[in-house]
């Protein structure tokens, strides 16, 4: 098998939106241009939760949301794409942006009548921090929309990112008639008829063929169509590859996932213009996808899918060359040569034990608990380690305490290994000894997890004591003399559990305030120590 063929056939990304805006629709009609599965309507029923692909706790399925990002594999075109579905739902984790670490570029999936939301927004942040390409597909056309022009205008300003049409929509809701293609020049035409079910049929037309065009979509729109490329192909950003593929442009396309309008010439161009597994960092070395043998780092860990062995898996980005099942590895935290056990892909809705994967695949083994998030698997020939993958700031807080004293052996346990998995951080009071830990998480369901997974697993019952932050800074100084800080009540001085010092603030005044007070602090709030 030809490695530099198969790894330069992969194209691996995420798909960001806010909750609704249509990222698991989009993702299912992607699925059916792959073939992956036969009528759309499958990926996971979350509202009506059949088997979804990554109900895997009982507060997930009793609440019928996805609470951990899960990641698909599928074939098009000769390309093998896999997708990582970061969570759409408000009570989103840290672990949906670490996805964002393992993709070499997003889909940003935004609702056409809503624009940008505060989910979009966040998401797109660390996007941003990582430079990787990012594509827009406005959704949803079929209804009533925003002018496209703001659209742009609010790309542009917001994200401080170029936009580039691939295609311009024509009219919106009743009266979306389709969209124009701006390379290709010409009209794909929305028919409404089969709401989705099937691959869309093209109605192809010419701008040049004012007749069948005023037919079509009626004078009105011809008109309006005509006006808006003349002031698009004027005012608008050019296209340049190289800015994609450094996130400082983004390709846009208008189209409706629900009714299935606009996705594979999505899909097409995308394919086309996202790069092939791209080349790492790991602290003085570029590791090349192609030429360096088989390395890979763990940006997820996932507890509990099978209850009857509280076992966990830890999921892996290929970063170069080829993995085989029973290759021996090193793994370089440990300093320790191993095989990976049970190595498994998500192909669509099924888990597979695989033989071999390549860079840019994403493999789950069999974790005893001996992986941590960041750590660096690879050929024991090699001598590297991943950059550390960022901590994010949390942005709710609560103090624990455990109700039975007696239990404390158990209590520490369990909270230290449910932060070791990445789902919550946990903070501590310098020095003091005081029984008292601090945590905090992206998403508030995270304390429910947290709880109930300590009942569950551990057999601790909590006190849960929220507090009132809101923000955190981790102190960026490396020789701080802790105690002359001046800290207000209003803030907190506490340290995490690699020793970094973190305040946790309740608005962004204090942080202000706390640095006009002491001069020649660094506050940073992701933290890459
Ligand atoms: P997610 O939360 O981003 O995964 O969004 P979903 O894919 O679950 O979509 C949310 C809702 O919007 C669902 O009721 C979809 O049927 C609907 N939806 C998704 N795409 C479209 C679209 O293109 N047009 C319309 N009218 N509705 C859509």
């Amino acid at each position: 098998m030809n490695i530099e063929k198969e790894i330069n056939r992969r194209r691996t990304f995420a798909i960001i939106s806010h909750p609704d805006a249509g990222k698991t629709t989009l993702t299912e009609k992607f699925l059916l241009y792959g073939g992956a599965i036969q009528m759309a309507g499958a990926v996971k029923g979350k509202k009506h939760s059949k088997h979804a692909v990554s109900d895997w706790m009982e507060i997930e399925k009793q609440r019928g949301i996805s609470v951990t990002s899960s990641v698909m594999q599928f074939e098009y075109d000769n390309y093998c794409i896999n997708i990582l579905d970061t969570p759409g739902h408000q009570d989103f984790s840290e672990d949906t942006y670490r996805t964002l670490m393992a993709a070499d570029s997003a889909v940003m999936v935004i609702d056409g009548s809503r624009g940008i939301e505060p989910q979009t927004r966040k998401l797109f942040k660390v996007c941003a921090m990582r430079h990787i390409p990012i594509f827009t597909f406005i959704n949803k056309m079929d209804r009533e929309a925003k002018n496209p022009f703001d659209l742009m205008e609010e790309l542009e300003t917001e994200f401080g990112i170029g936009t580039y049409p691939v295609n311009w929509p024509i009219g919106s809701g009743d009266r979306f008639k389709g969209v124009y293609d701006r390379d290709k020049k010409h009209i794909l035409a929305f028919d409404n008829s089969e709401r989705g079910k099937k691959k869309a049929d093209k109605i192809e037309v010419s701008l040049d063929d004012p007749d069948t065009l005023y037919q079509l979509i009626g004078e009105e729109l011809t008109d309006q169509l005509i006006e808006d490329v003349e002031l698009l192909d004027g005012a608008s950003y050019e296209f340049d590859l190289n800015q994609v593929h450094h996130g400082q442009l983004t390709p846009v396309f208008f189209g409706s996932a629900l009714t299935n309008f606009g996705v594979e010439p999505f899909l097409q161009n995308f394919l086309k213009m996202t790069p092939s597994p791209l080349a790492r960092k790991a602290q003085d070395t570029i590791v090349d996808p192609v030429s360096s043998p088989f390395s890979a780092f763990v940006f997820k860990i996932q507890a509990n899918m099978n209850k009857a062995h509280r076992d966990r898996i830890a999921f892996m980005r290929i970063c170069s060359g080829r993995f085989d099942k029973d290759m021996n590895v090193y793994h370089v935290q440990r300093n320790k040569s191993m095989k990976l056990s049970q190595p498994q892909q998500m192909m669509a809705q099924d888990r597979e034990v695989i033989d071999e994967a390549y860079a840019g695949d994403i493999i789950g083994v069999f974790d005893p608990g001996i992986f941590s998030i960041g750590d660096t698997v690879c050929d024991p020939k090699m001598k590297i380690k991943f950059d550390n993958i960022p901590t994010f700031a949390p942005e709710h807080f609560e103090l624990i305490i455990q109700k039975d004293t007696l239990k404390r052996k158990q209590f520490v346990k369990g909270v230290s290994q449910i932060a070791q998995e990445g789902a919550i951080q946990i903070y501590q009071e310098p020095s003091t000894g005081v029984e008292k830990v601090y945590v905090g998480v992206v998403g508030v369901l995270q304390f429910e997890v947290l709880e109930y997974r300590l009942k569950q697993e551990y057999n601790v019952d909590i006190i849960r004591e929220p507090l009132s932050y809101q923000y955190v800074r981790w102190i960026q100084n490396e020789d701080i003399d802790i105690k002359s800080l001046k800290i207000s009540l209003d803030a907190k001085l506490l340290q995490d559990f690699r020793g970094n010092y973190l305040i946790l603030f309740n608005s962004t005044y204090t942080i202000k305030s706390i640095l006009d007070r002491n001069p020649g602090l660094i506050l940073a709030e992701v933290n890459t120590k």
